[in-house]
């Protein structure tokens, strides 16, 4: 058979430093609605599934990193599959993901051979190996959008998986519904040697420490380009008109499935005037604050994201000069 890896470019893309960013799966999207193929798929003795409980992953105790992947029979063991859907091939070995009713977290299915631990933390906790994150944020989006998509949007019947869990159908009007990613713009906002970091309300409840800086961040809107959305969102939040915008990384960020598309953003103008519904505060930062920051050396005990986040990447390059 012929080789479908991809060779990785030269020099790496940054997207690759991104947390959930490494995910070697060969999606064979092609073949999903192949059903007589994915079912000698789901029998190949190396078919192994990720488990969501709800929105959390469910692992096989170890005492360094956790493991992931289940056989398909000790998936079944955990609960009813309420969905199961295909993700891809590792080298020859088919995985799947499957979605379990939600149990609280404590509860632990009463095994005491398994952990419930949420996909953020596995990720800053080092959990599991570094291609298995991207293999998990793949299952934990598509299973998000299964849990929240049993109805029609067209008719209101109920729908069911189709397409090895790429597509829901309709049986009733026949409308197709497909897997849906929410595209966000983050940016570094840069002016002569400084650049913008500022604090989102609820920073803090989202499960940063207090005193942390990152990048401005908004929802793109239907009909605009990634560029227009970041000069609206850095205008609406910060009062600071943008002129270039500049692509340099993506990222999938399964919470609960955003493409975080990163960008640096030349400022015009200096006078920041933050809107108090969205920013706390935010204020400009020299190159060698920034380093700082990043460091975890700051004076005043300012921090930004951890590395797993995008905004650590843009704040990284853009020290580094990587990106400007
Ligand atoms: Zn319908």
């Amino acid at each position: 058979m012929q080789d479908r890896q991809f060779p990785p470019p030269r020099p790496p893309e940054p997207s690759a430093s991104a947390g959930f960013a490494v995910n070697r799966l060969d999606r064979r999207s092609e073949r999903r609605d192949d059903a007589d193929w994915i079912d000698a798929l789901k029998q190949a003795p190396g078919a192994r599934v990720l488990v969501l409980s709800g929105e959390i992953p469910v692992l096989k105790k170890a005492s360094e990193h956790h493991a992931a992947p289940f056989t398909l029979d000790e998936a079944a063991g955990l609960g009813a599959m309420r969905e199961i859907a295909f993700l891809g091939l590792d080298g020859d070995a088919p995985l799947f993901a499957a979605l379990i009713d939600a149990r609280a977290p404590e509860e632990d299915l009463n095994r005491e051979d398994i952990a419930m631990v949420d996909l953020r933390s596995i990720a800053t906790q080092d959990l599991l190996p570094v291609e298995m994150l991207g293999a998990f944020a793949q299952a934990k989006s598509l299973m998000h959008w299964h849990a929240t998509h049993r109805f029609c949007a067209n008719c209101g019947a109920p729908t069911r998986l189709a397409a090895a869990g790429w597509r829901r159908a309709c049986d009733a009007c026949g409308k197709q519904h497909f897997p849906r990613t929410d595209p966000v713009v983050i940016m570094l906002v840069v002016n002569g040697g400084d650049c913008l970091l500022g604090r989102h309300v609820g920073t803090v409840r989202a499960g940063y420490p207090k005193g942390t800086y990152s990048c401005l961040a908004g929802y793109v809107e239907s009909g605009e380009t990634c560029e227009d959305a970041v000069r609206r969102e850095v205008f609406e939040e910060a009062g600071i008109k943008i002129g270039r915008v500049d692509y340099y990384a993506s990222q999938p960020w399964p919470f609960p499935a955003t493409l975080m598309i990163g960008c640096i953003a030349e400022a015009i103008g200096r006078d920041v005037q933050i809107d108090p519904k969205e920013i706390e505060d935010a204020r400009w930062f020299s190159r060698e604050e920034a380093e700082l920051i990043l460091t975890d050396a700051h004076p005043d005990g300012l921090r930004c994201p951890p590395k797993l986040a995008i905004a650590n990447l843009l704040i990284s390059a853009w020290v580094s000069g990587e990106a400007r």
